[in-house]
């Protein structure tokens, strides 16, 4: 059996699939992707203990799925932001202090204005701090897939990274390792990128540190489902 990357085409080598989990990481394009159901079909007898072909919902992951739209969305929270939460407090009342003694010095020429100019990185660095902390504990990813279109959106907290593509753009949707976790061949530890494939053949990243690989394997999954795109790879289907 040839299998073939669904994001570029390329045949993988038996090098680059794992036959316990059918997870397979593309050697020239970083994607990572799930033979499990192929090898689960077409080799039963070789691979018995191969029975694992859908991601299960992972717990942190909210479901509303009506016929109008699948929405799918994801706290940022983390018990790691009470130690940034901590180190941010930490850090802007040390500048604080510092403009506090500043000011009350009085404005001593030079000094006083090296006592104010000093500091402005840090200000910058407290300033996206608080901001990142206040988002992290705040805001929720939401994809959405209705009929005619996908959405990804982060807030209450602005935030970079939002996209709409029309529904019928979408020729694929797959997930990519770092180039490091391709090197160390550990797919399960890395984090992921969820791209999407067009049909101009332009590729457009959808998500990224939104959890494990399995994570990101589940909304691919259900992404893949509710726009009607088969995510069995067809050899031959992408050769170039
Ligand atoms: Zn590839």
């Amino acid at each position: 059996m040839v299998f073939t990357c669904k994001a570029c085409g390329a045949a993988l080598k038996e090098s680059d699939i794992s036959f316990d989990t059918g997870i397979a990481i593309c050697e020239h394009c970083q994607a990572v992707m799930s033979f499990a159901e192929d090898l689960n079909v077409s080799s039963a007898q070789d691979f018995p203990s191969l029975v694992k072909a859908k991601v299960g919902r992972p717990e942190d992951v909210d479901i509303e799925d009506t016929p109008l739209r699948l929405r799918l969305s994801r706290r940022w929270y983390h018990p790691g932001l009470f130690f940034l939460l901590f180190f941010c407090i930490a850090w802007n009342a040390f500048l604080i202090g510092w403009y506090t003694m500043g000011s009350q010095m009085g404005e001593d020429g030079v000094i006083g204005l090296i006592m104010f100019i000093f500091p402005t990185g840090h200000v910058a660095v407290g300033v996206s701090l608080a901001y990142g902390v206040i988002a992290g504990f705040l805001n929720r990813t939401t994809v959405e897939v209705s009929a005619s279109e996908l959405s990804i959106r982060h807030g209450p907290i602005p935030w970079k990274g939002n996209q709409r593509l029309a529904a019928s753009d979408i020729s694929q949707i797959y997930c990519k390792a770092s180039k490091a976790a391709v090197r160390r061949e550990a797919a399960a530890v890395l984090q992921p990128t969820l791209y999407a494939k067009l049909k101009d053949d332009r590729r457009i990243k959808l998500l990224s540190k939104m959890g494990e690989l399995e994570t990101l394997r589940y909304l691919e999954q259900r992404l893949e489902e509710r726009l009607g795109i088969n995510d069995r790879s067809v050899p031959g289907e992408y050769t170039s």
